[in-house]
């Protein structure tokens, strides 16, 4: 209702512990469903230290349940005191997991380098265009959410990837609304919400993403954006229509 189009899902259990088993993802995607036809896109991330078996868990959601996107690690990267761990062999085989369920990957780049591994993964045919990237900057240990890290990267995309791929930044804590304000600029996308960010201004708790997304489109609508429905979304990502 405040205007996303794509929601970025992660599920926790009773116990309040994120988690990645299918039948949660399910669960979610069916309520989700009962009142929308939004965009879902499920994480494969889950929490660092979890099997690649185990953070393909939402994969599982077939047919009227299955998602329409699941987000794709392409990179080690250091994360605050942990590592989040995604070798070579592991990336490959969730490509080929979300290639086989049917859904849209995202690729994640946290850091730079991580846009080479994808241009690989692209030759090797793990992953096809359309292409779409989501640059998480603002993590302690990858790539920090500055104005000329996400000019470099956007410079970087139109270089290395087929006309049509398309970009969002996902900026970490307090940098998530000027990002999202770049990316309005800048002919991007962006993703806003309280995995990445809890205030919705400075020391002031978000009531829920809602009012984060609600900032993303009045921070649009200040450089001459308009929100895209979930309609004209699925087009743009070359995503088809639900039936
Ligand atoms: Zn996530």
């Amino acid at each position: 209702q405040a205007g996303a189009s794509v929601i970025h899902l992660h599920v926790r259990d009773e116990a309040g512990r994120a988690s990645q088993e299918g039948k949660r993802f399910r669960e979610a995607i069916r309520k989700i469903r009962a009142r929308t036809d939004v965009i879902i896109q499920t994480s494969t991330g889950g929490a660092v230290g979890m099997s690649v078996a185990e953070r393909a868990g939402p994969l599982e959601c077939t047919g009227a349940d299955a998602p329409d996107m699941a987000t794709l690690n392409v990179g080690t990267i250091n994360f605050g005191e942990d590592v989040f761990m995604n070798k070579a062999a592991d990336t490959a085989e969730m490509a080929k997991r979300i290639r086989a369920h049917g859904a849209m990957p995202e690729v994640e780049v946290y850091d730079a380098g991580h846009l080479d591994i994808a241009a690989d993964l692209l030759k090797q045919g793990l992953i096809a265009a359309p292409l779409h990237l989501q640059f998480v900057l603002g993590v302690k240990g990858a790539l920090s959410a500055s104005e000329a890290n996400l000019e470099y990267l956007i410079e970087r995309v139109a270089t290395m990837f087929p006309a049509g791929t398309t970009w969002g930044v996902a900026g970490i804590g307090r940098h998530q609304l000027p990002m999202a304000e770049l990316a309005a600029m800048w002919g991007g996308n962006a993703r806003v919400g309280l995995e990445d960010n809890i205030y919705v201004d400075k020391g002031v708790l978000a009531e829920g993403s809602a009012p984060l997304v609600a900032r993303a489109v009045e921070l649009c609508g200040r450089h001459g954006r308009t929100v895209a429905t979930v309609a004209e979304a699925r087009a743009l990502l070359g995503l088809a229509t639900r039936a």
